[in-house]
């Protein structure tokens, strides 16, 4: 676990009975941290697998995603979460890399953070800039261990930081806790929507926009959806309409 991010929550839990049940006292705060107000994100798609066509066809799927939402309403609602240091608008998506390697059956966060620097280090992903956050996505078969946690046990996705590296991460929708009864594009279209919401308002988790008892952005409406631009996204909190929007 980073010191910077302490307890602070930040996975995307598994789809439970709980849905739907929006704490209506949920109010966020902001703590001072750094927040993403242009996001750069990076796509990464670690494993052979996303070589073949089935999965080629999702990755690309994924880019296309990314291209629109981070130019959409999704991150115009972001807005009231602006500081009067950072202005919350629109991100880019700076690359997408797929590496072609076979990946084990069970990966460490500490690993995929490794892995990251790897590929700044070599220069095979754009370079870090104050608002870079990169997605790495994992092949189907691969389990992500975090803090003693497991995907498809206790997460279905989570994003951190490692200095100032920012990151998300998401495993392939292999349970149903985590696909939800959807295809794994609309099941990871709503797992990167929770993350990129989040790490654009709590970067640090904790450290942004934060409710103690509630969690970040996304965790407060976990697994509630809505179709914008015709991709099924999760919706986030917010403090000005008190309710997931
Ligand atoms: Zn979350």
């Amino acid at each position: 676990m980073e010191a910077s991010t302490g307890g602070a929550i930040r996975i995307v839990p598994l789809r439970g009975p709980q849905i739907g049940l929006t704490p209506s006292t949920a109010s966020l705060t902001y703590r001072r941290g750094p927040l993403l107000g242009a996001v750069e994100v990076t796509t990464i798609f670690w494993g052979s697998s996303w070589k073949q066509a089935e999965q080629a066809t999702l990755a690309s799927q994924l880019n296309a995603f990314f291209d629109d939402i981070l130019k959409s309403a999704l991150i115009d609602q972001l807005a009231e979460y602006s500081t009067p240091s950072t202005t919350i608008g629109h991100g880019t998506r700076a690359g997408t890399l797929t590496i072609d390697a076979n990946v084990s059956a069970t990966v460490d966060d500490s690993q995929i953070v490794a892995m990251v620097q790897g590929l700044l280090s070599a220069g095979s992903v754009p370079k870090q800039t104050a608002n870079s956050l990169y997605f790495i996505y994992l092949p189907s078969g691969t389990t992500v261990t975090m803090s003693g946690q497991a995907s498809c046990l206790a997460f279905c996705g989570y994003h951190d930081a490692s200095g100032s590296l920012y990151y998300a991460v998401e495993p392939y929708p292999d349970c149903t806790g985590c696909s939800a009864g959807l295809s794994p594009f609309d099941a990871l279209c709503v797992t990167s929507s929770h993350e990129l919401c989040e790490s654009i308002t709590d970067p640090l988790p904790g450290q942004g926009w934060y409710d103690d008892a509630n969690g970040e952005i996304g965790d407060i409406c976990a697994w509630q959806t809505k179709t914008l631009d015709g991709y099924t996204v999760q919706r986030e909190w917010s403090n000005q309409a008190s309710s997931c929007v």
